[in-house]
């Protein structure tokens, strides 16, 4: 499907690094639009420097002094004459007071309002306005956990055990514990607390409970924040090691049209509800035919590109054309959900001990052919630095069905190159190969507990 769009934005700051860096700057100049890209000293050598229109290096390699420092990347704006910023994944993405900042020094936040990121980034607040907005969410506590412990052990009695308590300004998987009797609840809320302080500088945590066989399914909507929201189905990211995803593809088995659209409609109507503006993802957990609201992520999400593959939607052109001010073109009903489309994380990792493993990629060789995309910035000589999150690529495949897709994938897994650090291609390779996988038993469990025997 062909998205028509001019956005009136001349230069976007790109303030990211990596694999999204180059994503944004290829959809910017995809639509003629000039890109600035910023860097940390460690980062000199990042592909998309070499095709930026300006490069500005704005701190140290720690990611405070870079590109989580606002006050640097928003100079950077004012330097380049750049009139938006597009924060990525990651790093400033959900930071409701850096939106806020970067729209009162007169450029556009490519992403929701900073009351809106807010709204979403505290958990209970999300929860509630979810309810509110008719989105289905898990029997929980509805708010922060007091130090009356009597009154926690008689909601945990309501809810059920096990139970699982949450930082409810949590993220990255981190900052949750599960509860599986009443005499484990206080030391359990007393822990998650103070984890939750020193991680996320708020001690506030809730309850929820504990489903035991879920898959995470996460539906990606567009809203233009002017009356008009849509879905673009759902993606499957049960393959997860502490919570966090390894493999994902679209559309999730099992979910039949009906189904989606229905799921679908209530996410695009909470948008409504919201004044929701950009890309986003619903994120919810499901089980037994029932889906369960965990959170919103407010930004473009790293598995986005598997929605792309099955939709012929770019997404990152989306939140360019919503960010210029454009109302939505395309409407629900031209939105169809063709084949079946995989992706799979590559991290520079030991993949024995999942300790990152950073240094230089002496040789690379990248797999292509007819329904096989890979989105990364490496290439050969490239210096994976220990500052920065693992992923260092992307493989992504598409197939008329799932077991082509599947195939493809076991085929580029085969075909991808990666010498001189270590990668987590072994045990990729395991679950494509796995007959469970293959066979579509996925829960959130499944590759801790039955691959990796780490349960
Ligand atoms: P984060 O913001 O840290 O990613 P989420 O709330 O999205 O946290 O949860 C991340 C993962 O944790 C989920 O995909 C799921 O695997 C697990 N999880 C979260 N809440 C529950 C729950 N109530 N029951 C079972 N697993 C859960």
């Amino acid at each position: 499907m062909v998205q028509q769009v001019i956005p009136s934005l001349k230069r976007i700051l790109i303030a990211n690094r990596g694999e999204i860096a180059l994503r944004i700057q290829r959809a910017c100049h995809t639509l003629g639009i000039e890109t600035v890209a910023i860097h940390s000293t460690a980062d000199r050598d990042q592909l998309h420097l070499k095709y930026a229109d300006k490069t500005l290096c704005i701190g140290k390699p720690s990611p405070q002094a870079s590109y989580l420092n606002m006050e640097a990347i928003i100079s950077a704006a004012y330097q380049s004459n750049a009139d938006a910023i597009h924060p990525g994944y990651g790093f400033l993405s959900e930071n409701a007071d850096f939106a806020e900042q970067v729209e009162r020094s007169g450029f556009t936040f490519i992403g929701p309002s900073a009351d809106v990121i807010r709204l979403m980034g505290d958990k209970i607040s999300a929860i509630s306005a979810m309810k509110n907005a008719g989105v289905p969410t898990i029997p929980g506590s509805d708010g922060v956990l007091t130090q009356d412990n009597e009154l926690n052990k008689a909601i945990a009695h309501r809810i059920g055990f096990p139970v699982i308590i949450k930082a409810t300004a949590g993220g990255g998987g981190r900052g949750m514990r599960v509860v599986l009797t009443s005499s484990q609840l206080a030391q359990a809320i007393q822990l998650t607390q103070a984890e939750a302080l020193a991680a996320f500088a708020n001690s506030d945590v809730y309850m929820e409970k504990y489903l035991q066989q879920p898959r995470h399914i996460e539906v990606q909507i567009i809203s233009d924040g002017q009356g008009n929201a849509i879905h673009l189905g759902e993606r499957d990211c049960s393959m997860q090691r502490k919570h966090q995803k390894m493999l994902e593809e679209a559309p999730a088995l099992g979910i039949d049209t009906l189904t989606r659209n229905k799921i679908g409609s209530l996410c695009s109507n909470a948008c409504l509800a919201i004044g929701y503006r950009g890309v986003g993802t619903f994120e919810f957990l499901y089980e037994a035919g029932e889906f369960y609201f965990i959170e919103m992520n407010t930004r473009i999400q790293v598995e986005h590109p598997i929605t792309e593959m099955v939709t012929g939607i770019d997404l990152i052109q989306a939140q360019l054309a919503i960010a210029s001010g454009k109302p939505l073109s395309i409407k629900q009903q031209d939105i169809q959900c063709n084949g079946h489309s995989i992706e799979c994380r590559i991290n520079a990792e030991d993949p024995q001990t999942f300790m990152p493993s950073p240094g230089t990629v002496t040789k690379l060789h990248v797999p292509g052919g007819f329904g096989i995309r890979w989105d990364s910035h490496l290439y050969s000589g490239y210096t994976v630095s220990p500052y920065y999150d693992s992923m260092i690529g992307k493989l992504i495949t598409w197939g008329e069905n799932r077991e082509i897709a599947i195939t493809r994938m076991q085929t580029a897994l085969r075909e991808l190159v990666i010498e001189g650090i270590s990668t987590n291609l072994p045990l990729l390779k395991l679950i494509l190969n796995d007959s469970e996988f293959q066979q579509g038993k996925l829960s959130i469990h499944y590759l801790e507990g039955s691959m990796l025997n780490t349960k």
